[in-house]
């Protein structure tokens, strides 16, 4: 194994970023060592990617999609995130969504694609995130295997620990590809919707109540 890759270890679960963002040299050996692998499983599975015009450089395309893309999340930085001070002590709810949700399931690696809805209550000597920030933290932490369930609390958690509000919340409403494609085959429309609280929201039902109106309100939108 190449120097570059074993820096790598030791593993990680899916959904975990790693100790240090990837520099080029060691994206590009990941790629070469995919790819590789790939190869393998397409030999494996009886498919002649050398001669075959359609698969010719699917192994590497595949392993570029993986590290570039669908797993970008665990090898680069999280995004940077531009603060302002709550300067009007603002401290009523922001809602900001629809959020378009990319991730790939860590159980079956098919896609998982919805919307992400983020409720704010900020504290008066809080911070306040730009607004396209959060667009931008939505698609970090779903390029990454994972599960709507950790998702949507990491999400929170980053945003939590990066603004200190009085209150958070975060709700995904999903459709699981390895629902619709396999399995039970079952229908697009059918959803998983999973919501994380934090701070004062966790426990005061009335702004839930407000965050979830205001969800549904913006789903409706057009
Ligand atoms: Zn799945």
């Amino acid at each position: 194994m190449s120097s570059a890759l074993h820096r790598l270890r030791p593993s990680r679960r899916s959904n975990e970023a790693l100790d240090a963002p990837l520099n080029q040299v060691e994206e590009g050996a990941m790629i070469g060592a995919a790819a590789t692998k790939l190869e393998e499983l397409f030999d494996i599975l009886r498919i002649d990617h050398r001669n075959d015009h359609n698969t010719r450089d699917t192994p590497r395309r595949v392993a570029r999609m993986l590290v570039e893309e669908l797993m970008a999340g665990r090898y680069a930085e999280p995004p940077e995130i531009t603060e302002f001070d709550n300067v009007q002590r603002f401290n009523e709810l922001i809602v900001i969504g629809p959020i378009t949700l990319r991730s790939t399931c860590a159980h079956h690696l098919m896609p998982i694609y919805g919307e992400a809805y983020i409720g704010v209550l900020p504290a008066a000597d809080g911070k306040i995130i730009g607004l396209s920030k959060y667009d931008r933290i939505v698609e970090h932490f779903g390029a990454r295997l994972q599960i709507q369930e950790e998702l949507v609390r990491q999400i929170g958690e980053f945003i939590f620990a990066r603004t200190a509000p009085q209150g958070l919340a975060v709700r995904i409403s999903a459709v699981h590809m390895c629902r619709t494609q396999r399995g039970v085959r079952g229908s697009h429309q059918g959803r998983m919707v999973t919501s994380a609280y934090f701070g004062s929201l966790a426990d005061d039902p009335a702004r839930k109540e407000e965050f979830l109106r205001e969800c549904l309100a913006l789903g409706k939108a057009p």
